[in-house]
């Protein structure tokens, strides 16, 4: 599809021989279009939706080489290696080159000899390189992670301000932002601060939907992971996010003793080790990382096949950035994450006890608010996803709603009976000792407090444990309930509870579910069938990777710079007997026809011999 747009001959021959690609990608077509005619433009893309072509072909079509700015150094070497790859001439500059490096790459700007040159901002900004780029003749300018320049984003990087300079010192330069954050505020304060009121707005479809959604009430957590990881994944490469450091380190110790090839990742490892663990994360085949947020910006490993949490997201926009890192090469892949009641209460506790003022924790309040509605709603989880981000759909039938839908029920009676054991324990309690009470469990605690004389103790005997909690779980985040963090994690109750205990309100839950074990067969992600291979095929897949692993080995790259699955996936099934068939599969351009092509036809005569 390219959005109707008159596709230009010009970049589709620079798509197909260059890139490999037969087609452009939903709105690639009218960007590249756009840019490469002289336009500036605004491009809002979900992650993993194609973003770099967009300004990667402008500046193949154009004159003088195309600048991109970027915040991401760790990655620039695989970017321009990835070019290298495909006979593209790019480099960098940033702080992590020798003198003697940054000089030859300024001459090769000067004389013309680059298409592509990755950037920092900070770097940018300096006299000299600000000269350098008078002096050479510049194509376009890319403005990569463009949600940067918004101060209220996470990402705020106080250099991305002063880019607007771009605009003054080059006005005939087109520029391109690029983010993959939706909403509307943000792309304003883009607009706004990198002085593109003329731009045009490119905006997105924000569906993924190769991505399966699913969230699960979390019991054991850890060995749920497992069972999720061996049920749906086995051997699969994927991100785990915790919320610290030390849970990060647990989990991958964990994951290890389980048998689970995992590496950890956070800002308190140093800096070597942690370069060390990405590295082999992006160069390895199937490594599980174990992660802080702090993992994770512009890793765009294409066969992340699932990202799993492990704790509750503060809101939607990182939820869904950080799933939005799982299967960029369209196939199938999973989002999952295990959520329970104390996720609700730390959530809650690390806003109040934050540093923020009054108006700033409202907002934060606001966003754990939708990310709770996400977890506890009744209805397609994509749809309301895509909802939060202003756009409507119907169900997809690849969520776990969809798939499974959860069970309502009314609660009215249960929750009733909560709000006054809380009650009668003069809100002193924390969520256990309510429990026992509404259970009629004659713990030491009980009897010393002397609660089973209470008239609700004992009233909640046929409610189970685990199911009590999914129900002040779901209460707490209705904002029936509140917890004192600072006398024993107390329940209160606040004024919203008052007309349900009257009766005046009725109120319905999710069903508790107990959590099941994945089942393989039933639980494989949508579209698997299509990506499934004939036996033999899979013969010639895996001997593919072999050889992938191989190359990428001796000419030290990242296996996906070679070849992504999805190509050697094509390649096994097309089985080219020439380079003329092999020129013909998705993902195989002329540079790369020309350095593995005749390894690759050679592999598989020797395999349909
Ligand atoms: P983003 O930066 O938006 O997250 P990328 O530019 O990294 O996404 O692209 C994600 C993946 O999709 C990459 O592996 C890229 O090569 C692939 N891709 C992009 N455009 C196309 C296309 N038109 N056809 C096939 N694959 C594409
Ligand atoms: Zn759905």
């Amino acid at each position: 599809m390219s959005g109707g747009a008159v596709v230009n001959p010009q970049a589709l021959h620079v798509l197909q021989t260059v890139f490999g690609y037969p087609q452009f990608r939903d709105s690639q077509a009218e960007i590249v279009n756009h840019v490469a005619t002289g336009g500036d433009a605004l491009v809002l893309m979900p992650t993993g939706g194609g973003k770099s072509l967009c300004y990667q072909i402008p500046s193949l079509l154009r004159d003088g080489v195309g600048v991109v700015v970027s915040p991401l150094i760790a990655l620039m070497q695989d970017q321009v290696d990835a070019l290298a790859e495909l006979g593209v001439r790019a480099a960098f500059l940033n702080s992590t080159q020798t003198f003697e490096e940054s000089s030859r790459i300024e001459r090769l700007l000067r004389t013309g000899e680059l298409d592509l040159v990755y950037v920092a901002p900070e770097r940018l900004l300096t006299p000299r390189c600000m000269d350098l780029l008078q002096a050479s003749k510049i194509a376009l300018f890319a403005i990569d992670e463009a949600h940067c320049v918004s101060q209220w984003g996470h990402d705020f990087r106080p250099e991305y301000i002063k880019l607007s300079v771009l605009h003054e010192c080059f006005p005939d330069v087109p520029r391109i932002a690029l983010t993959a954050t939706a909403d509307a505020q943000t792309r304003a304060e883009i607009a706004l601060r990198l002085q593109l009121g003329e731009a045009r707005h490119f905006v997105s479809s924000f569906d993924r939907p190769n991505i399966r959604y699913q969230i699960v009430e979390k019991g054991s957590g850890r060995k749920q992971l497992i069972d999720f990881i061996e049920g749906e994944h086995k051997g699969d490469a994927g991100i785990v996010y915790c919320l610290s450091r030390r849970k990060v380190e647990e989990t991958a110790d964990f994951l290890n003793t389980q048998g689970i090839n995992a590496l950890p990742y956070h800002a308190g490892m140093d800096y070597a080790q942690r370069s060390k663990n990405q590295s082999r994360f992006l160069r390895e085949d199937g490594i599980v990382m174990v992660a802080t947020i702090a993992f994770g910006m512009g890793i765009d490993k294409p066969d992340v096949r699932f990202v799993a949490h492990l704790d509750l997201p503060k809101s939607i926009e990182g939820y869904y950035q950080e799933t939005g890192r799982a299967g960029r090469d369209g196939a199938p892949a999973s989002a999952w994450m295990a959520y329970g009641l104390q996720d609700v209460v730390l959530q809650r506790r690390m806003i109040d006890e934050s540093d923020a003022d009054d108006s700033f924790k409202r907002v934060l309040g606001v966003k754990l608010d939708a990310m709770l509605g996400l977890c506890e709603t009744l209805s397609c989880r994509r749809m309301h996803l895509l909802d939060y981000f202003g756009q409507a759909s119907g169900p997809c039938g690849n969520c776990d709603t969809c798939l499974t839908p959860p069970v309502s029920f009314d609660a009215t009676v249960p929750v009733q009976k909560l709000l006054s054991a809380i009650y009668r324990v003069d809100q002193r309690f924390a969520a256990g000792h309510v429990i026992d009470v509404l259970r009629g469990i004659e713990t030491e605690r009980v009897k010393q407090w002397r609660h089973d004389q209470l008239s609700t103790f004992g009233i909640g005997q046929d409610i189970s444990e685990a199911e009590w909690r999914a129900i002040l779980r779901q209460v707490i985040a209705l904002g029936l309930v509140s917890v004192d963090y600072e006398v024993y994690n107390s329940l209160k109750l606040t004024d919203a509870a008052k007309p349900v205990l009257r009766g005046g309100e009725q109120i319905q839950l999710r069903r508790y579910q107990k959590p099941v074990k994945a089942r393989r067969e039933a639980s494989k992600p949508k579209g698997y069938a299509e990506a499934e291979l004939s036996p033999r095929d899979q013969i010639i897949f895996d001997k593919l990777r072999w050889w992938r692993v191989e190359t990428a080995r001796s000419h030290n790259l990242p296996a996906y710079v070679i070849f992504v699955d999805a190509t050697l996936r094509e390649i096994a099934k097309a089985k080219p007997a020439s380079l003329e068939q092999l020129r013909g599969v998705s993902g195989v351009g002329e540079r790369k026809l020309a350095s593995y092509g005749d390894e690759i036809v050679a592999l598989i005569t020797e395999l349909t011999a």
